[in-house]
């Protein structure tokens, strides 16, 4: 018979983490409505975009300097890194925008690596 205190100190554990993973889950949903009604003003839109490919351009130009700098093994551990921070190994992937001007609403989806905390 598994001990009371074991059991239940494991679902109080459960639960906290289930409250935990709503918190978060309603955190990401009010920050997604946030972002969509901050995106609805065109002056707003307009400096996200101008934000977005002033990053675009400087991290390219900065992963063509290390392209270019680093032997093939270097390159192929790069390629394993974290899409943001190039500090941590890349865990999965998660989608995001990139400024195209061909795409009808100017973005297009990117899959891009993520380590899960940055
Ligand atoms: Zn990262």
């Amino acid at each position: 018979m598994p001990d009371q205190a074991l059991v239940r100190n494991s679902l109080s554990m459960s639960v906290e983490k289930r409250c935990c993973e709503a918190e978060v889950e309603d955190k990401r949903r009010h920050n997604r409505e946030f972002m969509r009604q901050w995106r609805s003003d065109p002056f707003h839109l307009a400096a996200e975009k101008a934000k977005r490919r002033e990053r675009y351009y400087a991290v390219q130009k900065q992963r063509k300097i290390e392209r270019e700098s680093s032997s093939p093994r270097v390159r192929e551990q790069t390629a394993r890194l974290c899409g943001f921070c190039f500090k941590r190994a890349a865990v999965r992937k998660i989608v995001r925008l990139r400024i195209s001007e061909s795409a009808p609403d100017g973005y297009v989806k990117v899959r891009i690596p993520y380590c899960g905390h940055c």
